[in-house]
């Protein structure tokens, strides 16, 4: 583990996992202010995409196709918005990113969950980052339950 990476860290005790790969973890966020917001991490502390191996680019180009399906059958999302950022880690010296990727989940019909409306006001324009929408951790684990029930058989 490179020192003082909080993606590092991360990766010792994730919440919320909702995948595992060989080389990726995939975890959804607890700020739901896009329903099913995940965060999808390299397991090997790397700092550029340049720097994944073709294995690595394959298992990802798989868990893309998973996810948008997941999200699509059971929610109706339909794009899901990906980025690889590491901004944050470009905050304080020494810079130490680690690669991950942001994803967020788009509704043009907002999808409900304990009772919840996710809605989705600015849909088809970039998404809000500072948006936030904090739910409970019995929500969060009910939004992951369901997209572990449909990965384990997709
Ligand atoms: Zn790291």
């Amino acid at each position: 583990m490179a020192k003082e990476c909080l993606a590092c860290k991360h990766l010792e005790n994730p919440r919320f996992e909702i995948l595992r790969t060989t080389n990726w973890n995939v975890v959804l966020d607890t700020n739901q202010a896009y329903f099913g917001r995940a965060y999808v991490t390299l397991l090997t502390h790397k700092a550029r995409l340049s720097d994944l191996t073709d294995e690595e680019w394959q298992e990802y180009a798989e868990i893309v196709r998973r996810l948008e399906r997941a999200y699509k059958d059971l929610y109706g999302a339909d794009p899901l918005n990906w980025g690889c950022y590491m901004n944050n880690a470009f905050r304080e010296m020494p810079f130490n990113p680690h690669v991950s990727w942001h994803v967020y989940p788009r509704y043009e019909k907002a999808p409900e969950m304990d009772g919840i409306i996710f809605d989705d006001p600015l849909f088809g324009e970039f998404y809000d980052e500072h948006a936030k929408r904090v739910v409970s951790d019995s929500t969060v684990g009910h939004i992951a339950a369901q997209l572990i029930d449909y990965l384990s058989i997709h």
